[in-house]
Order: structure tokens, then sequence, then C-alpha cells
């Protein structure tokens, strides 16, 4: 085999998401073979303890790594501009392998204080148990943020846009303050895909993905992805990824691989398809509240076009009336599927309330601002004509069940 020089600079993102990294195969296959194998063998014994004294490149062990594996971190770390990725077993995989690469006793965390939920847990439950100090700030607000930076600050970590408001933060800006303290910076860019946004360029130490949601793409894989200069990610490999095993499988990785030679294509439709929706559930009688990166009175705004080169395809709304009316309307729906995740071919819909924070108490739902009838929706790749019509019926639905109620009030007085 030999390696072509597939990590040109020039070439596009849309480019690189089918070439990047590329190996070219003995026989010449077009598509990545699937190494799908636990062990390498050695010719003799000389080689095998070249390969571990790292004086011979080559193989070894698949949790050490994987040819398959090695092809979608080169192709992945291509896109977000880094030298080298490290791929993990899942999203969350990633996040705690890369976090925890860094981290020791007494060492400080400075945590947007609106994260993924697994994340969150993550810093707040297991970290302090092992003496990690965490904060959680409201990053929009650099001054906060400034002034919750310690000199045992070892890492910030911040997700943008953020679920379930999608607010947005500055990654340039938070950078300089992790910088000044010698902090890395960490940003979970699941939500936008390297496509959409690229927080190296605005600063970011790491970058990391649940490759479960855009990058994979077809809901078939759960993974995930980090990305980083030669040495972190090398750091993270040999450490915390290999010797706590959340590695990535080469089935996984093969699949992903395939799902990445559309992450151009599918963003732009995913993309387009959201704006539609948002204005479309804007105009909506039952809708209170909503938000969406790419309105343009929306806060993100002021970033796009440097920070973020679109708003990706994750809406969030609330509607006038409770957590029946939320349910109903989740209910009636015929072609929007209820699940949890995002970034799939699929719109996919769901009501944080009783889901994804459903173990928050009442309490800390509301200060979160997780309201009973706040609702969720990935919009997918299907005609957005269908997605709209089906959006359309259950609103009528709600409609309907609420005129029956009012009658009902008046005729019982
Ligand atoms: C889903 C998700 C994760 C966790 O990824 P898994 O692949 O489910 O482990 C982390 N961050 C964000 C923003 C996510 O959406």
């Amino acid at each position: 085999m030999r390696t072509k020089d597939n990590n040109k600079p020039q070439w596009q993102p849309a480019t690189i998401t089918i070439h990047g990294g590329k190996t070219r195969d003995e026989h010449g296959a077009l598509v990545a073979p699937l190494y799908q194998t636990a062990t390498f063998s050695f010719e003799n014994t000389a080689q095998g303890s070249a390969r571990f004294a790292g004086e011979e490149a080559g193989y070894i062990y698949s949790r050490l790594g994987n040819p398959t594996v090695t092809e979608l971190e080169q192709r992945v770390a291509a896109l977000e501009g880094y030298p080298a990725a490290a791929a993990a077993a899942t999203g969350m995989g990633a996040v705690s392998a890369s976090m925890m690469a860094f981290l020791a006793h007494g060492d400080h965390v400075l945590v947007s204080d609106a994260i993924y939920g697994c994340s969150f847990a993550l810093f707040s439950h297991l970290f302090t148990r092992f003496g990690i100090q965490v904060d959680f700030v409201d990053m929009s607000d650099l001054e906060k943020t400034a002034s919750a930076m310690r000199d045992n600050t070892k890492l910030v970590f911040l997700e943008s846009p953020v679920n379930p408001h999608l607010k947005v933060i500055d990654i340039a800006a938070v950078a300089k303050i992790a910088h000044t303290k010698g902090a890395r910076l960490v940003v979970d860019n699941t939500f936008m895909t390297p496509l959409l946004q690229q927080p190296k360029l605005q600063g970011a130490d790491l970058v990391l993905h649940s490759a479960t949601k855009y990058l994979n793409g077809h809901g078939d894989v759960v993974a995930g992805i980090v990305c980083g200069s030669q040495e972190d990610i090398e750091l993270i490999k040999l450490t915390t990824l290999k010797d706590m095993g959340a590695t990535m499988s080469p089935h996984d990785a093969w699949l992903i691989l395939r799902g990445l030679k559309t992450l151009d294509v599918r963003m732009e439709r995913h993309c387009t398809n959201a704006v539609q929706v948002a204005e479309y559930l804007r105009e909506q009688p039952l809708v209170k509240t909503i938000f969406f990166p790419g309105f343009a009175d929306h806060p993100a705004q002021q970033l796009m076009g440097t920070q973020m080169h679109g708003a990706g395809a994750v809406i969030a709304f609330e509607l006038h009336g409770d957590l029946n009316t939320a349910r109903l309307l989740l209910d009636s729906l015929q072609l929007i599927t209820i699940a949890v995740s995002l970034g799939d071919a699929e719109t996919l819909i769901q009501h944080p309330a009783s889901m994804t924070h459903s173990p928050y108490s009442p309490e800390a739902r509301a200060a979160a601002g997780i309201s009973d009838t706040l609702i969720r929706i990935s919009v997918g790749l299907e005609a957005v004509s269908d997605i709209i019509a089906d959006l359309e019926q259950a609103f009528a639905a709600c409609t309907n069940s609420n005129t029956q109620n009012n009658e009902e009030q008046v005729k019982y007085g």
C-alpha cells in the first residue's frame, strides 16, 4: 500500500469528505477496506518488538490502532483542519478520554453552563469524585467567564450552538480567555460539523464530535472523534483512550467513512429544510417561542460568516398550552419520528421535559429553561413539503382538541 498526499490543504471541504486522508489499497479498491480484525500478525519476533518499541510503524492490536479507523481519523482531522484525530467508541468516549488525558487531582476545569446532558453528568458527578474542580459558567458572558478562570484551570469546555435554546458562544473570545491562563480550549462541534464551523480557526485546541450525529448521518452507529495537535492526540491515544478502552470498532469507522462522503450535500439539504421548517413554525399561532440561530434577530447572526457558516438544522420551540399540548402535538405526527438524537436522514422530534431532561427535578428543569411545552426537532432530509404537511396536520389536531376543551368548558361552565 502507498499513501498519497491526500491532505491537500487547498481542497474544499466537500472534496476532503470524499478524498481526505485516503490510503491506496493494494488491489486498488475504490472504497477503504474494512479491516475487521482484533490483532495483527508479526513476521517474526524482531518485527513484533520493533513495533512495540515504536521503532517500526505498523499495527499491533485494534485497541491501539486499526487501518480503517486510521483512515477515518485522517479524514476528520483534515476536515477540522488539525494534523491528527483519535476515534472513540461514542461521543462520550471522546469527551471523557480527551478530558481525562489532561486533568489530574487538584486541577480546575471551566465548563459552559449549557452543555450536552451526559457531558454535564461527567463533569459534575464523576470528575468531582476524583478531586477535579469544576465550575459552570454562562460563556455568553465573557466577563463572568474571564473571572471564573483560576491559576489551576487546565481546560475550558464549551459547545456552540447549545441545546436546548441554541445559544451561541463566541469561541474566539473564550479561546483568548483560556489561553491567557495557559488552558486548553475544547469545543464540542457536533451540532455544526466542520462544514458549518471550524473552531480551530477561532483558536480551539481540541475539537470533538459525537460522530453518531451528522458525521455519520445515517443513524446506524454510536461513535465519537476528537481532533487536535499531533502531540495532544498521541497523548489521548496512548493514555486514556488506550487504557480506558473506549476505542472505535473498525466496522463503525467503515460506516462513518461511507456516511461522511455525503456530508456536504446532506448539510446543504438539512440547512435549507431547517430554514423553511423554522419559518413555518414561527407563523403557527400555537407556537409561543422559537429558537433558531438562522433567524435575523438571533444573537448568532453576529457570528454568522465568521465563526458560523450556517444555522444548522436543530430547532427548539415552545407551545402555548401545557404538557398535554406538547404530548398531543408529538403523538399526532405521522412522518416525523419521536426519538432523541439528531443529524439523521429522518426528521426526529423529542420532548426534553419528559425525555432527555426527565431526570432533572422540576425546579432544575425550570432553572435550565426547559418548560413543559419545549420541543426539539432535528430537521431531516425528507422533502420539506412533507415535513411541513405533517406538522400542519398535528397542529390542526391540537387546535381541534383545544376547541373541544373550550366547548366543554363553556358547556359545563
Ligand atoms: C449526542 C451528543 C454527545 C454524546 O455523543 P454519543 O455519541 O451519544 O456518546 C455529545 N455532545 C453532543 C452535543 C451530542 O449531541
